[in-house]
């Protein structure tokens, strides 16, 4: 047989590719864009006045090592700058940590409800994804430890993750960690972690600093507000950020990104902002949630998980119709594992309110 097109390599085609939260809508008003946990107050003023400075240099290429950056993110958390590696949103190196380690005959672990990139970077080097079972929409440690066999390699545990906006406390992370062989890289994505405030929560540094195995990601997309610039980072193991700076794009940030990320991680009281804004609205979207009769997932991130199970033959597929109708749009999460849920951003006071006032109308209407 004579092959007349490039054949991808083995895996790729068993990707399914990652659906981003939705942008149109139909109504009159404006539309309310809760389904990609953006955060409602914007990126800080600082921030945007330094990506607007960059546009005076756009003919120069960009500080490859992101010094500026990496050297903000260091002073802001005391950490070592030299184990920071950036990259163009934290989902290139989820990409990059799957490609420095994982090959054919490799697996790597992530759990029933986890972020759905992982599987992606899985996939794309070859490797062969393993699913963990959650308790209770958790992460469940034990279930993870069962399921590891000699030939896996990586774990990736968002926490919290998304879409469930649970949380698994510290103490489990590390046991965790103590559980796992030596060889096996234990990725922690703490995409939210600037949300959280629970006595018992860490996004891991400690745990990265303390071992030769563990990395955390992070990234500017969330409560920094700067997801159109793409920027993460992670703090690693010398020996991982060395493997991560082999391959990655010799220039991975732009000039205007590395400075609006470094205005941004200064600009606490913004950032202190956005968390004190999210705290009394997350609790207030639940509390009217949960008034509507719906089940709603405890979140410690900026979004919530609500269940229409059992209300009467309302699915999450109409309420998304009759919410998109209304120019509102919300994640579905069927992709997930959620066939009968939909994911929400908590978003400004206004924003809320009309997710909320939709929802009661939907659920009053036709039975
Ligand atoms: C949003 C998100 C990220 C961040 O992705 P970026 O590429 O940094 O924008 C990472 N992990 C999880 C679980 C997320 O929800």
């Amino acid at each position: 047989m004579v092959v007349t097109a490039p054949i991808a390599r083995p895996g790729i085609l068993d990707i399914a590719a990652y659906v981003p939260g939705e942008s149109k809508a139909g109504g009159v008003l404006p539309p309310v864009k809760l389904s990609s946990n953006e955060t409602p107050l914007g990126a800080s003023p600082a921030a945007i006045a330094a990506f607007k400075m960059a546009a005076g240099e756009l003919e120069r290429y960009p500080d490859g090592q992101a010094t500026l950056l990496r050297d903000a993110i260091a002073r802001r958390y005391g950490l070592d700058a030299r184990r920071i590696v950036c990259g163009s949103g934290s989902d290139e190196l989820l990409g990059l940590l799957a490609r420095g380690y994982l090959g054919p005959g490799d697996e790597a672990i992530y759990t029933a409800h986890g972020f759905l990139v992982y599987r992606i970077a899985i996939l794309t080097n070859g490797a062969t994804p393993v699913v963990a079972p959650e308790r209770d929409l958790k992460t469940d440690v034990d279930a993870i430890l069962a399921a590891v066999t000699p030939k896996t390699r990586v774990v990736f545990v968002a926490n919290p993750n998304n879409p469930t906006g649970t949380y698994i406390p510290i103490e489990e992370v590390r046991r965790l960690r103590a559980g796992l062989r030596g060889d096996i890289l234990l990725v922690l994505d703490a995409a939210y972690s600037e949300y959280v405030s629970k006595n018992d929560y860490e996004a891991g540094l400690e745990l990265v600093a303390t071992t030769a195995n563990t990395v955390m990601t992070r990234t500017f997309s969330k409560i920094y507000g700067l997801a159109a610039l793409r920027i993460g980072w992670a703090y690693c193991p010398p020996e991982v950020a060395d493997v991560l700076n082999r391959i990655r794009g010799p220039f991975n940030l732009s000039s205007p990104a590395i400075a609006a990320g470094a205005a941004a991680i200064e600009d606490i009281e913004h950032t202190e902002r956005a968390r004190l804004h999210n705290d009394k609205w997350l609790s207030w979207v639940v509390g009217e949630l949960e008034k509507l009769g719906l089940a709603v997932t405890p979140s410690v991130a900026n979004f919530v998980l609500i269940h229409f199970d059992g209300i009467g033959g309302k699915t999450a597929s109409e309420a998304d119709e009759f919410l998109k109708a209304n120019g509102i749009i919300v994640r579905k999460v069927g992709a997930y594992g959620f066939p009968n849920a939909l994911r929400m951003t908590i978003g400004s006071e206004n924003d809320n309110k009309r997710v909320i006032e939709a929802l009661a109308r939907y659920l009053k209407g036709a039975a």
